[in-house]
């Protein structure tokens, strides 16, 4: 008997792409080359997948669903340049699958539910790729390609900043919910990420200070921090805190707020 095609789990996030033109904007805009090694989170049904293998590269791919797996593995197992992980891509470390010292690129359809943590999971290891093309909600890519000038500052925030400071960020496409089986209740958007070369010292303290002062954006940003974060306080010049009188997060660009963590470690920008 036929096994029936595996259905969608909201769980998992299963929205499948089924439109040909998005899958050739993300592959032009990752500039595939024969030489490339690609990490694909969340293959599905193989949309993606069998675009990039198809020009014979090699392409590492991790995905939950056992279901999928178990048909992934018919498909494609046979082909010396493909790897199948199984497994949740939140409980594993990048060593699991990458090579320390080689460069990648990473594609992918993002399964919206996990879309922030797994956001964090790639900037903890972002040196080791040379593009993230990646698909999530048309409202996630507002916020990371937000970078606190001009309206809209409800979309600026802590992804925002984050974003701004480590990546350049392009929009590759918009993408409209008709493009997915089952289509989701949001429109998509696939944007592409390059990591900068940047290093910030104590960089898990600078989260912490952004995020810190982005849970009370609306406030006035010196008595905030009087009363959530006074050590930051201390550490900074008088000339420093006469500017940020009757300021609020929102009001700092990215750039201020990486001075303001790394006047906090004394250190001269
Ligand atoms: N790439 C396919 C496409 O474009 O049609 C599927 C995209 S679908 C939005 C997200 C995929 O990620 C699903 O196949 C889902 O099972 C998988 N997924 C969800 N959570 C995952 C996780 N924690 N680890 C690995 N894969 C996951």
């Amino acid at each position: 008997m036929k096994k029936n095609k595996p259905f969608a789990r909201k769980r998992f996030g299963q929205n499948f792409l089924i439109c040909d033109y998005v899958i050739d904007e993300i592959l032009h805009a990752a500039h595939l080359k024969p030489a490339d090694h690609i990490i694909e989170i969340g293959p599905g049904r193989g949309a993606l997948t069998q675009a990039i293998l198809k020009s014979d590269i090699s392409l590492t791919a991790i995905e939950i669903d056992r279901d999928l797996t178990s048909d992934l593995k018919i498909r494609f197992l046979g082909l010396v340049h493909f790897n199948l992980v199984e497994g949740d891509i939140l409980k594993m470390d990048w060593s699991e699958i990458m090579e320390v010292h080689r460069s990648y690129k990473l594609i992918a359809n993002l399964p919206y539910n996990i879309s922030t943590p797994l956001f964090f999971k790639i900037i903890s290891s972002r040196q080791q790729f040379s593009s993230i093309t990646i698909m999530v909600q048309k409202e996630v890519a507002i916020r990371l390609m937000h970078n606190g000038s001009g309206k809209n500052l409800k979309n600026y925030g802590i992804l925002s900043v984050i974003a701004d400071t480590l990546f350049e960020i392009n929009l590759i496409c918009d993408v409209p919910a008709t493009c997915f089986n089952p289509a989701p209740k949001v429109a998509s958007a696939v944007i592409q990420l390059i990591p900068k070369k940047i290093t910030i010292p104590e960089e898990t303290a600078f989260f912490t200070l952004v995020k810190k002062m982005f849970n009370h954006r609306r406030k006035l940003l010196l008595s905030s921090l009087r009363k959530n974060q006074p050590e930051i306080l201390k550490k900074l010049s008088l000339s420093t805190m006469k500017k940020l009188e009757n300021i609020r997060p929102e009001n700092l660009s990215p750039t201020d707020l990486l001075e303001i963590h790394l006047e906090s470690l004394n250190i001269q920008s």
